[in-house]
């Protein structure tokens, strides 16, 4: 390949404690926790709003705060105090099981959070390349309309959700499935009006009532069965990934069944096709629900996700992985910071549906997650929060959830205080005192902190 050389200074616009690569749930997590202890923040955000797929996405459903079957609540801190707020304030249903909410009001509710602790939010831009010397980031450059500058943190938090600082500051990394590298399918979410939601609703419990332990119920199959039989449905799906829905919309769903196969998340020309197909299938699943589904004869295109979803892209490979058999026998951990409770869920890499690593967990399932799994090796200021932290593909399946993110963040953003306070690397902090800290913002951190569910 041709290549040129380019040679510039880039200037250094902005010094700050902490920086914060990316504002999704990861990363407003972090900086918040980071914010709240008295840090100066400071967060890049490609998009123009915080929150990630939860927002740009559209992604408007959270899940899940509880130990599986909804006994108790495991998740707290940040994650539980905004869909506190955001419900209290009419945009959504929070039930301590999961959390429904209206996009928009998220994205405000989120600015007035990081308002108030006054952290630096730059919107509209792209994390671009790192130096690092002796193992330490010494700035990190970003690029925007005002051209390539730079911004040197005493600490630097990857929430990207690709891992794309850890990436490229060196740290090791790997992508998708083990043997062939394969990623979980990308979703570009849509949002329908004019839906007679009850009517769907009953329509789903009469045909297809949901067992404990039998999701394909819930998912429709037979009927997408029978539109691709009559030949008005293509086979890129076979089942509901999920239909969100909040009473303060009665008419309106979030919808989760684009599927997009085969595509790499961090290569441009592969998010670029992927987005165009999302959007293609989007249409024309409008027109099936259409035709197809009683409750949705009248429904219409909203809009579709500013930004297409990524289930899977690099995971760093840090001090410790957290593998499937970690999950599936509830380990707990020295060192937790929170805990995961959601099924194993895997999306079909190759195909419609879901792939057969997807496990059902017993009732009661909860498993701690390890601070060392956001410490990358080979760089000693980073610390990585999110869908990238350090696990098998497998296990991705259950920690890629938006509560688990959060949860990781807000020990990312309290681990970067502690050592910018005691001018150390992350990986030298008291894992005692972080659990201290952590707890103390109402988080739940060990199984003493586990509370009984409030619907
Ligand atoms: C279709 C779909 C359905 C899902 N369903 C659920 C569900 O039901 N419940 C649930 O809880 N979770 C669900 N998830 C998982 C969850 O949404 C993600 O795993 C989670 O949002 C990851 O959080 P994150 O902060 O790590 O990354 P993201 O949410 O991806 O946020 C990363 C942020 O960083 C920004 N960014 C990325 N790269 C750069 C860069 N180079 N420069 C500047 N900014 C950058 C992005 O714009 C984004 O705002 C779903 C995901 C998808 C795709």
């Amino acid at each position: 390949m041709r290549a040129i050389e380019l040679k510039e200074s880039i200037p250094v616009v902005r010094e700050t404690d902490v920086l914060v690569v990316g504002g999704g749930p990861a990363g407003v997590a972090a900086a918040l926790s980071a914010a709240r202890q008295g840090l100066d923040v400071t967060v890049v955000e490609q998009t123009n709003c915080l929150g990630g797929i939860a927002t740009s996405g559209l992604h408007g459903h959270i899940c899940q705060y509880c130990s599986w079957g909804g006994e108790f609540r495991v998740v707290g801190g940040i994650c539980d105090e905004f869909a506190r707020s955001v419900s209290a304030r009419g945009y959504g249903a929070y039930d301590e099981r999961s959390f429904d909410f209206e996009v928009e009001a998220l994205k405000l509710v989120l600015e007035e959070m990081f308002l108030k602790e006054k952290i630096n939010i730059l919107y509209y831009t792209q994390f671009s390349d790192v130096v690092v010397e002796d193992g330490n980031i010494r700035a990190v450059v970003i690029q925007s309309k005002n051209g390539r500058e730079a911004v040197a943190a005493k600490i630097v938090i990857d929430a990207t959700g690709d891992a794309d600082v850890a990436a490229r500051a060196g740290a090791p990394f790997e992508k998708g499935r083990a043997d062939d590298g394969a990623t979980q399918p990308m979703t570009l979410m849509f949002q329908i009006g004019g839906v007679d939601f009850q009517k769907v609703h009953h329509f789903r419990e009469k045909e297809y009532p949901v067992k404990y332990g039998d999701s394909n119920k819930y998912k429709l199959h037979k009927l997408w069965k029978e539109a691709q039989d009559n030949g008005d449905m293509e086979p890129f799906q076979d089942g509901i990934m999920g239909w969100w829905h909040t009473p303060t919309r009665p008419d309106q769903l979030g919808i989760n069944f684009t599927h997009i196969f085969g595509k790499d998340c961090t290569r441009m020309e592969d998010l670029t096709f992927a987005t165009i197909e999302g959007r293609r299938q989007a249409f024309h699943t409008v027109d099936v629900y259409r035709k197809y589904v009683p409750g949705m004869e009248g429904c219409w295109m909203s809009h579709c996700a500013a930004m297409i979803g990524t289930r899977e892209s690099r995971r760093i490979v840090g001090e410790y992985v957290i593998t499937e058999q970690d999950l599936m026998a509830q380990r707990d951990f020295d060192d937790s910071i929170g805990y995961g409770s959601f099924f194993i869920d895997v999306h079909n890499c190759t195909g419609p549906g879901m792939d057969s690593e997807t496990w059902n967990p017993p009732k009661g399932f909860k498993y701690q997650i390890p601070y060392r799994a956001l410490l990358p090796k080979n760089v000693s200021n980073l610390l990585v929060a999110g869908r990238c932290i350090s696990c098998t593909h497998v296990a991705l399946g259950s920690l890629r959830v938006m509560p688990q993110c959060m949860i990781e963040g807000e020990a990312a953003g309290a681990a970067a205080a502690m050592a910018v306070e005691s001018k150390s690397s992350p990986r030298n902090i008291s894992i005692g005192k972080l659990q201290d800290t952590l707890r103390k913002s109402g988080a739940i951190v060990l199984q003493k902190d586990i509370v009984k569910r409030q619907p």
